[in-house]
């Protein structure tokens, strides 16, 4: 690897100003897990890189009366950890325990999974279905961004040059609210989504509402599932609704064939993995 020059800023406003400077000449580096690999293979050639690690506002999970907010370096360690999101946001939680390794959990951030705009990426569908919205700044201005609307497809996404992705915010979960995150890989642990499914709804007496389903893996980015969402809606969990379901979502899969899967596998495991979400959840 060549030498870069490496910024490592204390505070988010110095960041913002070494970003507006380099623009996307410099990359910017939380755990590494992601862009170290792509440093050695050369897929990038920064002329800079920028470290946030030593930036602890941008390190934090913090509650409302009705939301939770994240900063993007978070590891995936610290969130399996925190009793605010296992209270509140126990599918996020489970997105990131099935996430690499514990020594990968241990570095990769949050923010890092979100902002690689991978359609694999473990975070994400939980996120997408808890609604969540990203911050992002620059030294201009400040917007918010629907995450479902953040990844155009692998690896791009709308993030401008001169911004830092600087919380991730949602809605608790309530009382009455359930859900899952489940993914297939080739191993149980240490794997790579071939496909995987998150679904949020409440639950009343097995009737189910406000349902959102979200896949990864099986498109080019993360999807939302509307016609499944739509056909669970109001439905009451039985074995037939369920198989209902993973016939429609299958449907909905775009998925393509590559070294880790292929196109049939990946439309009938995504219709199991909804199923079997779907029967857990009574
Ligand atoms: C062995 C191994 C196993 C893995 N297994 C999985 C897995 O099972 N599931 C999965 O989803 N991923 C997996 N990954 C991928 C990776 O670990 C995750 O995507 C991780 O969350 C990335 O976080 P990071 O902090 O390391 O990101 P980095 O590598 O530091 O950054 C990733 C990208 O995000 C950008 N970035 C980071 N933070 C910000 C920010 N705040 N604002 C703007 N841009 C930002 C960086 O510039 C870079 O483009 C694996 C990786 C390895 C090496």
């Amino acid at each position: 690897m060549k030498d870069f020059k490496i910024y490592s800023p204390t505070t988010l406003d110095e960041a913002l100003e070494i970003k507006a400077k380099y623009l996307n000449n410099i990359l910017i580096l939380a755990g590494g897990t992601d862009i170290v690999g792509h440093l050695k293979d050369k897929l990038v050639k920064p002329k800079a890189l920028l470290s946030l690690s030593k930036i602890i506002e941008l390190n934090y999970i913090e509650q409302d009366e009705n939301k939770i907010m994240i900063g993007p370096s978070i590891t995936h360690s610290e969130a399996v950890g925190s009793e605010v999101l296992n209270r509140y946001a126990g599918i996020l939680v489970e997105g990131c325990k099935v996430l690499g390794s514990p020594q990968i959990r241990n570095i990769a951030t949050i923010g890092g999974n979100v902002v690689n705009a991978s359609p694999v990426a473990d975070t994400v569908p939980p996120l997408c279905v808890l609604g969540a919205n990203l911050t992002l700044r620059s030294i201009k201005r400040e917007r918010k961004v629907p995450i479902e609307n953040f990844a155009i497809c692998p690896g791009k996404s709308v993030i401008e040059d001169d911004e830092i992705l600087t919380q991730i915010s949602f809605t608790k979960m309530e009382n009455n609210d359930k859900g899952f995150y489940k993914k297939t890989g080739q191993r149980r642990a240490m794997s790579i989504a071939k496909a995987s499914v998150a679904l949020k709804a409440s639950v009343q007496s097995d009737k189910l509402s406000d349902v959102r389903v979200v896949l990864g893996a099986v498109a080019p980015k993360v999807i939302l599932a509307m016609k499944t969402a739509a056909f669970l809606e109001g439905k009451k969990l039985d074995n037939d609704i369920a198989q209902q379901a993973a016939r429609i979502v299958e449907s909905e899969a775009a998925p393509i064939t590559d070294l880790r899967s292929n196109i049939d596998y990946r439309k009938m495991i995504v219709g199991v993995i909804l199923e079997r979400g779907l029967l857990g959840l009574r």
